[in-house]
């Protein structure tokens, strides 16, 4: 067991921090709560690319830079300290990119090269207004029309949705004696249309509707067959849960260094609140949880790194630090007093972020339920 980083991941990981601090948080600065727009957020998109954020899960050989999970993980997790928001839209072009790399030539020329080079923003459309957990119910279908497709259905809760210029969407697809879940890519000016949803938090960011009228697909966009989608899909959250993970572990730290630097300056019966044990008793467990959702969290990249079967790591990961990042930011709010609840202090932000991270790419039931499922042999759902 080696628990350092290795010389090149120190340096990367320090002229990263630096970098967001100097390029990527005056952008923040500039839209704080605002919605993001397109233009400023493909400049930020542009700007990460060197450093393997949107591009560096993908092989080299396919136009990526080829980066291992770990570091990649030490990355994304700084960048989500400045930017929960950009990093939501990094991860979903990581993931986009993933699955492009699988497709056939002619995609990868299409559309993952202009993905890379940060030209064109996709996204992923599993969830349905009636289909969150239960993604084998998927309504949205595709019905063959002589060499093309037909896709009709409405999809929910889609990030980058309102930025896209194109969706992988998982359709139930018809095709002779094969069917089940198929997956396309449909580019945004062969018909589909969005609109954004507002939420109680992480509203930098698209989440939206995405909506399917008879949108005409050549036959060539299908890039996992009826019956392929669903694993490809499966397979792909086990490298992008400890992902979300890393978000609630940022936004944990940010709930924590804010919770201390407010505990040392702030007096009250003639000492500094930090002198208080109550309140070093909740400094130590938002520590002691932040530190334990790191080593699972970055143990779960490590094994994806090297190939080996990851869904209990990936889901016990996501599960432990997601829900730590909900209690170590009801201490930091705690430790905030009146403070706070108010906009002006950033730990009530902090605090309507970290719920989300529980439900988006699985629930936090759905992670115990595929935690019981691997280890008890039987599932629950
Ligand atoms: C910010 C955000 C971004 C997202 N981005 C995307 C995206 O890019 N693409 C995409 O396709 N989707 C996306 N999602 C959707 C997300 O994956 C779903 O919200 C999630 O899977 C849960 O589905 P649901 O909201 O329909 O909840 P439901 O499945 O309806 O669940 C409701 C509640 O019931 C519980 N529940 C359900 N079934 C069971 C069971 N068998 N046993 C016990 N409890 C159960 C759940 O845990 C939950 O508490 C995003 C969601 C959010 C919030």
């Amino acid at each position: 067991m080696n628990f350092s980083l290795t010389e090149e991941q120190d340096i990367a990981v320090d002229s990263f921090a630096r970098f967001l601090q100097a390029e990527i948080k005056p952008i923040v600065d500039q839209y704080r709560g605002e919605k993001i727009p397109k233009k400023a957020m493909q400049k930020a998109l542009k700007l990460l690319l060197p450093y393997g954020m949107g591009n560096g899960l993908v092989a080299e050989k396919f136009g990526g830079y080829g980066f291992d999970e770990v570091t990649i993980g030490l990355l994304f997790e700084q960048l989500a300290m400045v930017s929960p928001d950009i990093s939501v839209m990094i991860l979903i072009q990581m993931e986009v990119g993933m699955l492009l790399a699988n497709a056939p030539t002619q995609i990868r020329d299409s559309h993952l090269a202009p993905l890379l080079e940060g030209d064109l923003i996709g996204c992923i459309g599993i969830s349905e207004p009636d289909v969150g957990s239960n993604i084998s119910e998927i309504k949205t279908h595709a019905k063959q029309d002589g060499e093309d497709w037909l896709i009709s259905g409405e999809k929910c809760w889609i990030s980058n949705g309102h930025y896209s210029d194109f969706i992988v969407v998982v359709s139930k697809g018809e095709n002779g004696a094969a069917s089940g879940l198929a997956l396309f890519v449909v580019d945004r000016d062969m018909g589909y249309t969005s609109a954004n949803i507002e939420k109680m938090g992480l509203n930098g960011q698209s989440t939206a509707q995405v909506f399917f009228d008879q949108v005409r697909v050549p036959a060539e966009r299908m890039i996992a067959p009826p019956g392929q989608g669903l694993k490809t899909m499966l397979t792909l959250l086990q490298g992008s849960r400890p992902l979300v993970g890393l978000m609630a572990v940022a936004v944990a730290q940010c709930a924590l260094n804010e919770s201390i630097s407010y505990a040392q300056e702030r007096k009250q019966f003639g000492k500094v609140i930090a002198a208080n044990q109550l309140i070093q008793a909740r400094i130590a467990d938002m520590s002691i949880r932040i530190e334990a959702s790191r080593l699972l969290l970055y143990k779960a990249l490590d094994h994806v790194h090297r190939g080996l079967r990851s869904d209990l790591q990936a889901a016990q990961a996501k599960l432990f630090a997601t829900e730590a990042a909900v209690e170590v930011t009801r201490h930091a709010l705690a430790i905030h007093g009146g403070n706070g609840i108010t906009l002006e202090f950033p730990v009530q932000d902090l605090y309507r972020i970290a719920p989300i991270l529980t439900v988006t790419e699985g629930t936090a039931e759905m992670q115990k339920l595929i935690i019981g499922r691997i280890l008890l042999g039987v599932a629950a759902f």
